[in-house]
């Protein structure tokens, strides 16, 4: 059984001595996870292939490449990041100087989920280290071989109370949401969420909750057709689906249904091959409980292209399912696998008083070449964040803030989202001992009209 109140008392002690609070430090700590990853790399691509079989082409595309950008880019920016901020004031406050310094918050807890199971469990480390904290790391039961390498790999290169990771499954986590640590970020489902938020809100712990939800994608009648199935199918069918911000069903302009669907037929072709089943390459589901409910949605519609499976290998081809509507138990839930619902529009604006009508999703996808139209949509949903033309994409630029909002989830990170995430923004006013402004003292000379001119 885990020790919860162990390992966070000896973090805190360990905080406490300020060892981790200089710039040196945190640098060294950053350059080390670098040269971890560096030489656990064949290590990290076997485990991956075990846990999902991925491909090293796309383990390095999803998780370890996009890390070593985030650690680099950290790494660059860490002094400006750390600077005390020096603000301005109002007049009232002539003579002194007003700072904002950031200050870590101290034992951060970052819970992960086992589809990205590197890149998410070590990419807020990145922002948490580089602000200053200590970590403890719970990956997902369900990647087994990444999850030990993970703790292996963090134990051999990290002191505990330091940076420590503990492997397990809810009983573990909730023992470990009973001790008070200073902050929570959490990746995982909206369910989990909920109770995750209800435990952090009895040491009023702060949370960051990155979640999921439905993320459409919708093409319009101008858009460039062809392209357009190109980044769908790329971003849909990347990881088999299993992507928080994949695509989760299409809206396509009833003009160019046909046409689309034509077209990204063929690239899944291209992409996999004709037979992504004997694709040594192709993604895996996770585990059976997910495989059995993926194959369950497999006759809510009509299919168009794929639907074979292979319960053996825990495989489902990349599927276009037509004639579904939002009654249909595939668009109840985040569908998390590769099976693309089609549904048709004819003007825009019923898209977006649908979408307005539902959860707001992680990630939302715009495909269509007018200007305005793309605005529009901008203005009039809310989601986490997004592309015009494009799917996936956004959540690799590090100077973009990654995070969702309302059922998505609550904050973000990456880059210097990931340091603000984990600091917390301390005022402090400087005041001068030379003069002293009578203004705010009862009993002054200065009459009532003057104080409500100036503090007004
Ligand atoms: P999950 O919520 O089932 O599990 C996430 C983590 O929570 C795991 O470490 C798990 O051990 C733990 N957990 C599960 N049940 C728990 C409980 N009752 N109490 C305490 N801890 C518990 O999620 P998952 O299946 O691993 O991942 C899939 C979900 O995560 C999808 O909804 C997906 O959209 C979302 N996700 C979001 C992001 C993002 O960045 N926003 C990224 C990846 C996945």
């Amino acid at each position: 059984m885990v020790n919860a109140a162990k390992i966070l008392s000896d973090q805190r002690k360990y905080f406490h001595t300020g060892a981790t609070l200089s710039y040196e430090f945190r640098m060294e700590k950053l350059k080390q996870l670098k040269i971890m990853l560096k030489k656990y790399e064949s290590e990290l691509f076997q485990a991956l292939k075990l846990d999902l079989n991925k491909s090293k082409h796309e383990a390095w595309t999803t998780e370890l490449g996009f890390l070593h950008v985030e650690i680099d880019f950290a790494i660059k920016h860490l002094k400006q990041w750390m600077n005390i901020q020096r603000t301005n004031q109002p007049t009232t406050h002539i003579g002194s100087k007003s700072y904002i310094h950031k200050e870590p918050y101290g034992n951060i807890m970052i819970i992960a989920p086992w589809n990205y199971p590197i890149q998410l469990a070590l990419a807020p480390v990145v922002g948490a280290i580089a602000a200053g904290n200590t970590v403890v790391i719970k990956p997902s039961e369900y990647a087994v071989e990444t999850s030990k390498l993970l703790k292996e790999m963090i134990a051999n290169t990290f002191e505990p109370k330091f940076m420590t990771v503990v492997q397990g499954a809810i009983e573990e986590t909730e023992e470990l949401l009973r001790v008070p640590f200073d902050y929570i970020f959490f990746t995982g489902s909206s369910t989990v969420g909920k109770l995750i938020m209800k435990k952090a809100s009895e040491h009023l712990t702060p949370v960051t909750l990155e979640l999921g939800g439905k993320s459409p994608v919708i093409v319009d009648r101008h858009a460039n057709i062809k392209l357009a199935a190109k980044r769908i199918v790329w971003g849909k069918f990347t990881n088999a689906g299993q992507t928080c911000v994949a695509p989760d069903y299409l809206l396509v302009h009833e003009k160019v249904k046909k046409q689309l669907v034509r077209a990204m037929k063929k690239q899944v072709k291209q992409f996999y091959g004709k037979h992504p089943l004997k694709n040594k390459s192709y993604i895996r589901i996770v585990h059976d409980r997910h495989f059995q409910r993926l194959k369950g949605f497999l006759s809510d519609g009509q299919i168009l292209y794929g639907g074979a499976v292979d319960a053996e290998k825990l495989m489902i081809e990349p599927t276009l399912l037509d004639q579904v509507d939002w009654n249909a138990p595939v668009m109840k839930e985040e569908i998390f696998g590769p099976i693309l619902p089609i549904m048709t529009f004819h003007q825009l604006d019923h898209v977006i008083a649908d979408l307005q009508s539902r959860e707001k999703p992680l990630a939302l996808y715009y495909f269509g070449r007018k200007k305005k139209q793309q605005q529009k949509i901008i203005k009039h949903t809310s989601f986490g964040g997004g592309c015009v033309n494009d799917t996936l994409y956004h959540l690799a630029n590090p100077h973009l803030p990654f995070g969702g909002v309302g059922n998505s989830g609550i904050g973000a990170y990456h880059g210097k989202y990931g340091f603000e995430t984990f600091s917390h923004s301390k005022s402090i006013l400087k005041q001068n001992n030379l003069f002293d402004i009578p203004l705010r003292y009862p009993g002054g000379k200065l009459t009532y009209s003057i104080a409500k001119r100036l503090l007004s």
